[in-house]
């Protein structure tokens, strides 16, 4: 096939992934003006969809915004901070200024300490070499902190573009939208004409005459869950309103499951309460240690789900991390599912989680 480009973001056409860059159905092939699904959508709709990459794609693509000037602005998903904050940024950006922003703000218990939130962010980012300008807890879909990002944005960028980058379903695409609402309505918002040999991928959105908002491609992050299981149990695991915590009072040689996809025993220690973080429709399953291993072998898949049957067949098998708690209260997480959050002093705890996704533990953030 002779290769074509869109004439919207100048990336290379083609008709096999869906969910790939320059994707358009064979049947369009045939028109003149040939845009990608992606810039027909935003054309036609004023709507950005979501589009992903595999890491090296992604770095080389991203990686020419180091050559430019503007502003960019590293959306994070609350809920998964480890999983979405993308460490290879400060190589990808250059010297371009970066605003940190948390988004799904909504699905945190109200209670939650936002200042204290927003300094364990700026220490998380620090901790990866990220130096960021400022740091922004919002929620796209329910609008809070939207406008105060949006002014903030536009100070920051001092007259300059700005770049959305994020992981995949961080929620880059809900709050460009809702974006692109406020500030352009229904207007026609593409921009950017084809320049050969420019196969970026960027959608530009225009901000003033001179300057756009520029959609970058998500990078799909292989320490997700996401990645491992089916989009039945991503349904499950993700929440879609305010967690309310779970309480449980465990003594020591008792176990937590949850679902079948991660399991917490509480080796040594006084007995005391593990606060869980969940989606509220995932199952908490509490045992026996004596009894957990038996109960994972004979019932995975069914008493202890999700996983279904399709994720495991993708899930990497369990590995283990043992964790010394001392005085601090402490955040025993999860990526991509939650977290349990102890009191612990002279705790003895070991995780259990599928090989990709390693468990952390942090200061406890609530
Ligand atoms: P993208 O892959 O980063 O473009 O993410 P999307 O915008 O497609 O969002 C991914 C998922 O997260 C969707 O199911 C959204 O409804 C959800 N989402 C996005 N923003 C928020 C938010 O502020 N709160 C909640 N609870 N969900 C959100």
């Amino acid at each position: 096939m002779e290769v074509i480009h869109c004439m919207g973001c100048g990336v290379e056409i083609q008709t096999e992934d869906p969910n790939g860059l320059g994707y358009i159905p064979k049947s369009s092939l045939e028109k003149e003006n040939i845009l990608c699904k992606r810039c027909f959508r935003l054309k036609h709709y004023n709507e950005i969809q979501d589009i992903s990459i595999e890491d090296d794609d992604f770095l080389k693509m991203v990686s020419s915004i180091r050559e430019k000037k503007g502003l960019v602005v590293h959306i994070i998903d609350i809920f998964d901070v480890n999983g979405t904050m993308i460490k290879s940024l400060p190589r990808i950006v250059g010297n371009n200024p970066i605003i940190l922003v948390g988004n799904k703000m909504d699905l945190l218990p109200k209670s939650t300490n936002q200042r204290k939130l927003i300094q364990w962010l700026r220490t998380s980012a620090k901790d990866i070499g990220l130096k960021v300008e400022d740091v922004f807890l919002i929620s796209s879909v329910k609008g809070y902190g939207i406008d105060e990002l949006t002014e903030q944005i536009d100070a920051y960028r001092k007259k300059q573009d700005v770049y959305i980058v994020g992981t995949t379903n961080v929620g880059k695409s809900t709050f460009i939208n809702r974006l692109i609402k406020q500030t352009v309505g229904e207007s026609d918002v593409i921009t950017t004409s084809y320049f050969p040999g420019t196969t970026l991928g960027f959608i530009e959105i225009p901000l003033d005459d001179q300057t756009s908002l520029i959609d970058t491609p998500g990078i799909v992050n292989s320490e997700q869950m996401a990645h491992y299981i089916s989009d039945h149990d991503l349904k499950i695991i993700t929440p879609t309103k305010e967690i309310k915590p779970r309480v449980y009072q465990l003594n020591a040689k008792q176990t937590l499951f949850f679902g079948g996809l991660a399991r917490l025993d509480f080796i040594k220690g006084e007995r005391q309460s593990f606060v869980c973080y969940f989606a509220n429709q995932l199952p908490i399953h509490r045992t026996k240690l004596e009894k957990a291993d038996e109960l994972y072998h004979n019932h995975l898949g069914e008493l202890l789900s999700p996983p279904d049957e399709e994720s495991l067949q993708t899930l990497p098998p369990f590995t283990q991390q043992s964790f010394k708690l001392e005085n601090e209260k402490t955040d025993i997480v999860f990526p991509g599912l939650g977290w349990v959050t102890v009191n612990g002093s002279n705790t003895t705890i070991v995780v259990h989680s599928p090989k990709e996704v390693a468990v952390s533990v942090r200061k406890s953030l609530i």
